[in-house]
């Protein structure tokens, strides 16, 4: 298996900056328990590069859940759609909080993909979020 290229910490920097150091697809602060990784949108596998525009900031869980996918199932009809993407989509045309402000609800098939592909409701990530928003780390349905 080819060794992955090792992004520049300068690359990183920039990625976590533009990001806001929170992660891309779960929304979670970035300085909180998990590990922090810069994920590929579009896999080194499938062509990607390390360059900023293909690069978004990610826990590593949500990494881990995408793999080297681009595309998830959407659980309404279980029609094949793309991932989002960080990038080139804004977060707000796809997901919303719901009201508990913990939840995340999907707005588009993408959206509702990405949901059950990354597993962005568990019990262990909404649990997180609510400690999250009581110690003022995440504002609700920011
Ligand atoms: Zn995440």
């Amino acid at each position: 298996m080819a060794r992955r290229p090792r992004i520049p910490a300068a690359l990183r920097r920039q990625v976590a900056e533009r990001d806001g150091w929170r992660y891309a697809y779960c929304r979670s602060p970035s300085i909180v328990g998990v590990p922090t990784v810069i994920e590929h949108i579009t896999p080194l596998v499938a062509g990607g590069v390390s360059a900023p525009d293909n690069l978004c900031l990610s826990c590593y869980r949500c990494n881990e859940f995408k793999g080297p996918r681009q595309q998830a199932v959407d659980p309404r009809d279980g029609r094949l759609v793309p991932l989002f993407h960080p990038r080139q989509q804004r977060w707000a045309d796809h997901f919303a909080w719901a009201d508990d402000g913990v939840t995340v609800e999907g707005l588009t098939p993408t959206g509702r993909a990405t949901i059950v592909l990354l597993q962005l409701n568990s019990d262990w990530l909404v649990q997180a979020h609510r400690i999250w928003i009581v110690v003022g780390l995440q504002s609700p349905l920011e």
